[in-house]
């Protein structure tokens, strides 16, 4: 892997057009760049350049079986990578008009302008249009479609602020372009759009901003059966968005039984004593993700940091309290039930 002195770009409003040239220049050389999205911080690279594309594995560290996000600047674009007949395609611009550009990626049928590297060998293709406004003008600065998992090395936290990028892959990309604080704070809602028999089936691959009562308005929302196989299910990894400290988290607070030699730090969802945790031990640190009422938005726009913070604060163990089990609370539960999922199964 080439090594860099990686330079960091803020997007700000007077420096907004040179900030996007920059990213451009490099996509257009083939390399791979940290861009800010509405969600996390994507690590994007040019989707028709194969070999750009395999740097994007590589700095990674990224297996190939896990396939890309690809974003596009424009609604047209999606007809130029997807393959759709008529009917699909009533059903895919009722989605985009209804969620782009935001949170949404749509898994379909792929065009061979795609290579099997960003699909991992699958016909279909993840493609997405981000709400935030450099990424946008990126992607629409450079006219191509952009592949763009997330800025972290694979398996970790996903991160949420231009900073969190730097201490991923600093050193291992020319380019971070800052465009501030990620305001979605997880990742995308995954659908495989299909036809279904009376309405669309919106097959729910991964839960994030979108929530299951939002695309309901558009076909009928199908949660997928548990995972056999990984290669049936890409990125539905059980462990994933780990942080290095081992993390619990525990559907009830009777679970937990401290070990009086360790140290713990509880991310809790509001600092509120009515979840039964905050009481539970004297922690060595707190995190709280919405404190006082508890609005799921904020906790999902801190969680990732949150968990960042208390990995370096040299506790022992985190210990992650369950959030409300609805809107984006799900993707929330979710994103914790894998972040600790590595710890259960040891
Ligand atoms: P990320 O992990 O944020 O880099 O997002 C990439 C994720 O998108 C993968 O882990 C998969 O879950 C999903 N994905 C991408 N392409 C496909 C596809 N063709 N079929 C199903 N899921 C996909
Ligand atoms: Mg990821």
């Amino acid at each position: 892997m080439s090594t860099f002195d990686t330079e960091i770009l803020y997007a700000d409003p007077e420096e907004f057009d040179g900030a996007v040239a920059a990213a451009v220049e490099q996509l257009r050389a083939g390399e791979v760049v940290a861009l800010p999205t509405e969600t996390v911080y994507g690590l994007g690279a040019n989707a028709l350049d194969e070999s750009a594309v395999a740097k994007v594995f590589e700095v990674k560290e990224r297996p190939s079986f896990d396939p890309l996000i690809v974003h596009v600047g424009r609604n047209e674009q999606v007809r130029e990578i997807c393959d759709l007949s008529p009917e699909l395609g009533d059903v895919v611009d009722q989605l985009i008009a209804a969620f782009w550009p935001g949170a949404l990626t749509l898994v379909l049928p792929k065009k061979d302008n795609i290579s099997d590297l960003v699909t991992s060998g699958q016909p279909t293709v993840a493609v997405r249009m981000s709400g935030h406004p450099v990424m946008r003008a990126i992607c629409c600065e450079l006219g191509q479609p952009i592949a763009a998992p997330s800025a972290n090395r694979f398996g970790r936290i996903s991160p949420t602020s231009a900073n969190a990028v730097e201490k991923e892959l600093g050193g291992r990309i020319p380019l971070i372009i800052d465009g501030g604080a990620c305001n979605a704070g997880v990742e995308s809602t995954i659908i495989r759009v299909e036809l279904g028999e009376k309405r669309p089936e919106l097959h729910l691959l991964r839960a994030g901003p979108v929530v299951k009562e939002d695309l309901q308005k558009i076909g009928k929302v199908i949660r997928p059966k548990k995972v056999r196989k990984l290669e049936e299910a890409p990125g539905q990894l059980e462990s994933h968005y780990a942080p290095a400290t081992p993390l619990y988290f525990f559907d009830k607070p009777e679970d937990f039984v401290p070990d009086p030699n360790l140290s713990y730090g509880l991310l809790s969802y509001r600092g509120s004593e009515k979840e039964g945790y905050i009481n539970l031990h004297d922690w060595d640190v707190v995190e709280e993700l919405s404190p006082g009422k508890g609005k799921l938005p904020e906790a999902a726009v801190r969680l990732f940091y949150a968990m960042r913070q208390l990995d370096e604060s040299g506790v022992d163990v985190i210990v992650a309290e369950p959030v409300a089990e609805a809107g984006v609370g799900v993707a929330i539960n979710d994103r914790l039930r894998r972040a600790g999922a590595k710890t259960r199964m040891a």
